[in-house]
């Protein structure tokens, strides 16, 4: 597939300020790729830069080749023909949904603004809403009308910033799953914005993490939650703690729990201090396990339960034990470790102080 979309090395500022900086991207035909970080690390940023509503200090964005973006030259946001929605609904409160879906197709006649926003509002699910009012929909019904008149200049690249942040969950998760396959059905390249891992693994085909106006690492939703490239996105990206170690041969790192054995050799000398990521999944409730932990925390998730354990030397980390297997606060449990994909990070001196 080709490249739709290519991000090069751009900077956005404000007032003098970046706000992003160094940031590279590409989107394929058809695929759909999401950001996901943090509140303030330059989502929108990006998005406004690959709207036409931000102005680049450096860098160049091309959309099928063509120079849309650099510095000193910013395409108009309409010329673009890229669909948007926002987490706000933004529809026009006196117009009716019909009129809403094909408010910027001026060519078409009455007739043809009327069969298309039919045909809109059937593919998301909205049959016979047209006569409707925006305040007469609920929030998930308002964001199916802003995304069927995203779609209506039938764009080839969407870009939808948080859209359904303002959702309860479960309606949040239809939607994701929804839109997905409506993109796909079309071939519709998309960009979602999110600070939700959960929201990004669903829609993403690929996920850059963004930090600070940099992507720390673009891969699939399991590369990032095993193969984490720094510890941002170990961090940021799934649930984990870390405990600290020693390596005592190149791949196998000794620590409070045990000896740790990996399935790769680290670039690390013998006595660096590391530390180890331990994710739930890695920490499993087992009768004849050499650790014996204390339950510190506990909460219920349905088919399992996320337990906070004390290590018996001082540290923490995270078990998920079949719920079945009920245990109080400051219960003792035998668990054992099996972290066979060891992920480490150096130990970060910290700064001096003063
Ligand atoms: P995100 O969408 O990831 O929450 P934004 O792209 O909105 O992040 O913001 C990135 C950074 O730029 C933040 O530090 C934010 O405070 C700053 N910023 C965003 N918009 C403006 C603006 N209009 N003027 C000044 N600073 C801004
Ligand atoms: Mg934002």
């Amino acid at each position: 597939m080709s490249t739709l979309l290519t991000l090069k090395d751009i900077e956005c500022q404000y007032q003098g300020v970046s706000a992003v900086s160094g940031l590279s991207l590409h989107v394929k035909q058809g695929d759909i790729l999401c950001l996901l970080g943090p509140s303030g690390c330059g989502k929108t940023t990006v998005l406004k830069a690959i709207a036409g509503f931000q102005p680049l200090t450096r860098g160049e964005i091309l959309l099928n080749e063509q120079h849309i973006s650099r510095p000193g030259y910013t395409l108009a946001p309409e010329k673009r023909r890229l669909g948007m929605v926002f987490q706000d609904y933004a529809l026009f409160p006196h117009m009716n949904v019909a009129d809403n879906v094909s408010f910027g197709q001026r060519r078409l006649a009455r007739a043809e603004k009327q069969k298309l926003a039919d045909e809109l509002l059937e593919l998301v699910g909205l049959e016979g809403y047209g006569e409707r009012f925006p305040h007469e929909l609920s929030g998930g019904q308002q964001q199916r009308v802003a995304l069927a008149r995203a779609l209506a200049a039938k764009p080839e690249l969407i870009l939808l910033d948080e859209p359904f942040s303002n959702l309860d969950v479960e309606l949040r998760e239809r939607l994701n799953l929804e839109v997905r396959s409506i993109l796909k059905e079309k071939g519709i390249s998309a960009i979602l914005v999110t600070h939700d891992q959960h929201e990004a693994f669903m829609m993403g085909d690929q996920i850059a993490v963004m930090h600070n106006g940099h992507i720390q690492q673009r891969d699939t939703a399991f590369n990032l939650y095993h193969e984490p490239a720094n510890r941002f996105v170990a961090d940021f990206v799934g649930q984990g703690l870390f405990l600290r170690g020693t390596v005592v041969a190149p791949d196998t790192i000794e620590t409070e729990a045990g000896l740790f054995k990996g399935n790769r050799a680290y670039e690390w000398e013998r006595g660096t201090e590391v530390d180890v990521l331990i994710r739930p999944d890695d920490v499993v409730p087992d009768e004849n396990g050499s650790l014996m932990a204390k339950v510190e925390q506990k909460a219920f998730k349905g088919a399992e339960t996320m337990y906070t354990l004390r290590l018996p030397t001082g540290p923490r980390v995270l078990s998920m034990f079949p719920s079945h297997q009920d245990h109080l606060i400051g219960d003792r449990v035998c668990v054992s470790i099996e972290a066979d994909h060891l992920v480490a990070f150096a130990v970060e001196n910290e700064p001096p102080l003063g």
